[in-house]
């Protein structure tokens, strides 16, 4: 594990957050344990298997913070060259002594100050687990789960070929919400966006193929005003441009941007009506993204690998608006 820098504050509080596990949070566990144990058989005792879970988590939580504390160490402002965005996890740090640049983890309380300025630094925590209570799903509107699947549909397309087929294959399975289908799906979507994350905890390009579908979907959602359409709804319409720019100006074949969009088509989208195609431009300039005049648009080669493209126009944006 690598050297991690924090501020005076950071590390007090690392270091209280740590004794706090080990003082209280320990003891509580191992008392639940016991108070389960003495309700009876161990083997039908699910009061028991769930505290003994959860020990094991917060063993794992502590073994983990130790690790952390025994890496850390305090960091020299003076050597700080605080030009540089500093909310990261990885950060350059210049050695004022000999100018030399090194790269460093530097974690610090979040939003601490330096004296060079206000909240300069943060720390990113990477989840040690994940849990999804799949019973939740059964209270969620029909819609509201559908429009959710523009997001499943997107990692398809932008990163797994398999996974896309696997949707394709079971999505009338997913439209009936069969609980093991959309469980495969959350841990296979999970998955895949932890392995995009953490290939790029800290640079911003492979995180950007995430944004597919979102440049038109976003500028969807202004124009409506936030209100005819769901997240998902907007993000549904955006990848059809999306589909539609990567097959007539990218190298998506015919025949795979049909079983794209026959995909698409089997969910049911409120009704779309971009009377003024000029005004909606202007949503997708405006668009912090494009602050710098380039449009970074993100494109499928084919299903399952995407790319960032800087050769998509304003005009041809406009032009994929036909297949709304
Ligand atoms: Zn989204």
């Amino acid at each position: 594990m690598s050297i991690s820098y924090y501020t005076k504050e950071g590390l007090q509080k690392l270091r209280a957050e740590l004794n706090q596990l080990k003082d209280v949070e320990r003891p509580l566990a191992s008392k639940a344990i016991a108070e389960a144990r003495d309700k009876g058989d161990l083997s039908e005792n699910a009061e028991y298997d769930a505290a003994k879970e959860a020990q094991g988590l917060l063993e794992l939580k502590i073994s983990k913070m130790e690790e952390t504390l025994a890496n850390a160490r305090l960091i020299d402002e003076s050597q700080l060259d605080s030009s540089k965005v500093l909310v990261l996890s990885k950060v350059k740090i210049k050695n004022t002594a000999n100018n030399m640049e090194m790269e460093y983890q530097l974690v610090a309380e979040s939003e601490a100050n330096l004296k060079d300025g206000k909240n300069l630094v943060g720390r990113i925590y990477q989840p040690i687990a994940v849990e999804i209570d799949t019973n939740f799903l059964s209270t969620l509107p029909d819609r509201e789960l559908q429009a959710a699947l523009a997001e499943v549909v997107k990692y398809g397309f932008i990163y797994d070929r398999e996974f896309f087929d696997f949707v394709v294959a079971n999505s009338t399975e997913i439209q009936n919400k069969d609980i093991d289908v959309l469980q495969k799906i959350i841990i296979q979507c999970c998955e895949i966006k932890s392995d995009i994350v953490s290939e790029d905890e800290n640079e911003n390009e492979l995180r950007m193929i995430l944004n597919f579908g979102h440049t038109v979907g976003h500028a969807i959602e202004s124009f409506t005003d936030y209100k005819n359409l769901l997240h998902g709804e907007a993000i549904f319409y955006g990848m059809k441009c999306a589909l539609y720019l990567s097959n007539k100006f990218g190298s998506l074949s015919n025949e795979e941007y049909d079983i794209s969009t026959r995909l698409i088509s089997k969910f049911e989208l409120p009704k779309l009506d971009i009377n003024n195609r000029k005004i909606f431009i202007n949503f997708v300039k405006n668009d912090k993204k494009f602050r710098e005049k380039k449009i970074r648009f993100i494109l499928l080669d084919e299903i399952g690998k995407s790319r960032i493209s800087e050769d998509i126009t304003f005009d041809q944006i406009e032009e994929s608006l036909g297949v709304l």
